[in-house]
Formats: structure tokens, C-alpha cells, sequence
């Protein structure tokens, strides 16, 4: 807890209101367009959401936009931004919006953490910028700031030692002002308060426990306990003229309704083998190009990327990059941007 929150959120807002960063979705009294970004920045630098969100509110420019659009369209729209899920919900929520809400995005907050895809942060976010509504919303960047500025030095990643973070939190929202106030914890936590702190600009240097105490770098205290799964495929690119082989994903799991190369796990030549079969193609040469590694949340894809030659492409149904209308798993843009430089 804070000596004196009111004191702290006063330097903060002081603070915010001269360094605050011009974002294209901030000051713009739109809870839509509010709960676009918060569902890019989830899991996005803010930096390379802008441009995506700048796209996707030009071409979506309203819910109803948004839920009358075919989910192929919306998943080109977010093409490479990755978590394709985020996309997915964001359409089925903005669905039920359009036609059960008259398309009037709801300002309750149960109703708001009730949207697909809608967490508790992104909730009280939403709540409370789009709003004005004095809800804590504690994301990453809040509970490293909050850690650091009280000293708390219990693991961040349990619900109940967050939920002490957002009680404080709670204590320092100014009641007229609580869409700045939030916009201004993230953005110290974005820019100042970040992994590495510049301590020397912070407005809140003169109360942080951890710089009284030199402890910038154990705090927060976060204890990962996720262990990723390993799994390793064989990507085939195959390129006659200016043209690829590309697969569709399966309707459900992970990366569902994208496309990508054809990919096998396994051995080369039981790969091949089963590239031979899928296609009804023949492989009369190949060459490794190059391995690349994919992150997911929950997982870790190896891909030793081949490029391969067929005996005969007449039965392979060959696309065009340049106007591909359908999405492309980020984990294959990856390839295909590193295919460009050999
Ligand atoms: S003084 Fe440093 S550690 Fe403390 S809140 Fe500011 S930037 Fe973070």
C-alpha cells in the first residue's frame, strides 16, 4: 500500500499530461475503437500495433462493419500480428453486439468482461478509458509499477497477489479523472518504468521502495512455471514460377482457418513421403534452406525449412503471393520473409 496514493497519482497525472505519447486510439471517445487496441496491444508492442489498428478501423470503421464481414476478411486484416484467436473473437463478440445490442457497445462492466475474449484487465481497461469509470485496470506494466513503487515482493502471477496490486491501484484512482489515470500508469509503465527503469525521470522516484532500496531488478516477482511443448516439422515451400504451395489449417486448434506451407512432423523421409501422398506429387529434388523457431504461448515449433521440386505441378493448386486474399500464419510470413533474402 501506498503512504500517500493521492499525493503519488497527482505527481502521475502532472507527469502524464506533458509526456503522454499521441496514439491514434487515444482521446478519440469511441468504447469500439478502445476495445480494438486493447485486444492488439494484448499481446503487441504498441509500436506495431499502430498500423494494424490504423488498417482495421479504416476497413471496420464500426462493430456492425466489423460482424458483417466474412472472418476470412477480418483474418487478413490481422495478418501477422499473430494469436489469431484475438481476431476471432473480436468478430463473434462484434456479432453479438450488431445483433443483440443494437450495435451499441454495452458500458456495464459485467457485460463488457461477458465479450469473448474480454479478460478482467481488458474489461476494467475498456471500463475505465472508454468510460470513465473508476475500475483498476492492472496489466503487465501496472504490476511492475505498482510492485516496484510499494515494494511488494509476492509472485504477481498468483490471482490473489494480483488482486492486492489492483487494491492498490483502487486507492490511487482520482474519481473525475479515471480514464487518464489509467492511461497514465500504463504509459509510465511503457516508458519509464519498463524492464530496465529510467529511474532518473520517473515522477514517482521520490516514494518507490524499490529505488530507495536499489531492488528495480527483482521486483517484480514473477515465478513461470509454463513449460512450453516442443514439436518439430519439415515445411516444404514449393515455387513454380511466381507461384506457392499453400494448405489451409483445419476449421478448429491451433492457428484454425489459416494457411501455411505444407508441413509434416517426423523424419525428412517420412515427411517427403507424406508430402508425396497428400498431394499426389513427386519430389525429384530438394534443398534445406534453413531452420526458424515459432513461439507460442503453450508451444515451440522447430521448422527445417526445404525447398522443394516436383516432378510435375499440374496437380497442384499454386497461389500468388502478391494477391493471396486469405491470412498467412505469422509463424510461415517468417519463412517467406527469409526466403526473400536467400
Ligand atoms: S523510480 Fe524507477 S522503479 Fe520506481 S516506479 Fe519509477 S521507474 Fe519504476
Amino acid at each position: 500500500m501506498l503512504n500517500k496514493p493521492a499525493q503519488s497519482t497527482k505527481k502521475l497525472m502532472d507527469w502524464y499530461a506533458v509526456h503522454k505519447r499521441d496514439l491514434p486510439f487515444r482521446g478519440i471517445d469511441n468504447p469500439y475503437f478502445t476495445w480494438v487496441s486493447e485486444i492488439m496491444l494484448q499481446q503487441t508492442q504498441v509500436d506495431t500495433a499502430v498500423p494494424y489498428f490504423n488498417r482495421f478501423i479504416k476497413r471496420f470503421s464500426t462493430v456492425c462493419a466489423l460482424a458483417n464481414a466474412d472472418q476470412a476478411e477480418v483474418l487478413k486484416y490481422w495478418e501477422g500480428l499473430g494469436y489469431y484467436r484475438r481476431a476471432k473473437h473480436l468478430h463473434e463478440s462484434a456479432q453479438r453486439i450488431c445483433h443483440e445490442m443494437d450495435g451499441v457497445f454495452p458500458s456495464d462492466l459485467k457485460t463488457i468482461e461477458s465479450l469473448k475474449g474480454v479478460g478482467r484487465y481488458i474489461a476494467r481497461a475498456i471500463h475505465s478509458i472508454a468510460f470513465n469509470q473508476p475500475s483498476a485496470a492492472v496489466d503487465g506494466n501496472v504490476l511492475r509499477v505498482i510492485s516496484r513503487l510499494t515494494g511488494f515482493d509476492q509472485d504477481v502471477m498468483k490471482p490473489k497477489n494480483a488482486r492486492i496490486i489492483e487494491d492498490t491501484v483502487n486507492t490511487m484512482i482520482p474519481h473525475a479523472t479515471p480514464r487518464d489515470f489509467t492511461q497514465a500508469l500504463m504509459e509510465l509503465g511503457a516508458t519509464v518504468c519498463q524492464k530496465k527503469p529510467n529511474c532518473a525521470v520517473c515522477p514517482l522516484q521520490s516514494e518507490c521502495v524499490a529505488f530507495r532500496d536499489n531492488r528495480q531488478a527483482e521486483l517484480p516477482v514473477v515465478v513461470k512455471n509454463t513449460k512450453k511443448t516442443e514439436k518439430s516439422f519439415h515445411v516444404f515451400v514449393v515455387k513454380y514460377a511466381d507461384k506457392v504451395l499453400l494448405v489451409k489449417r483445419p476449421e478448429v486448434g491451433l492457428l484454425a482457418n489459416l494457411y501455411t506451407f505444407p508441413q509434416f512432423e517426423g523424419q525428412f523421409d517420412a515427411a517427403k513421403n507424406a508430402f508425396e501422398n497428400s498431394f499426389n506429387a513427386r519430389v525429384i529434388n530438394h534443398a534445406h534452406a534453413f531452420n526458424i523457431d515459432h513461439l507460442f504461448s503453450h508451444q515451440v515449433w522447430h521448422l527445417s525449412v526445404h525447398l522443394i521440386e516436383c516432378a510435375d505441378y499440374a496437380g497442384l493448386d499454386l497461389v500468388s503471393l502478391t494477391n493471396f486474399p486469405y491470412a498467412i500464419a505469422k509463424a510461415h510470413l517468417n519463412i517467406i520473409d527469409q526466403l526473400k533474402e536467400i
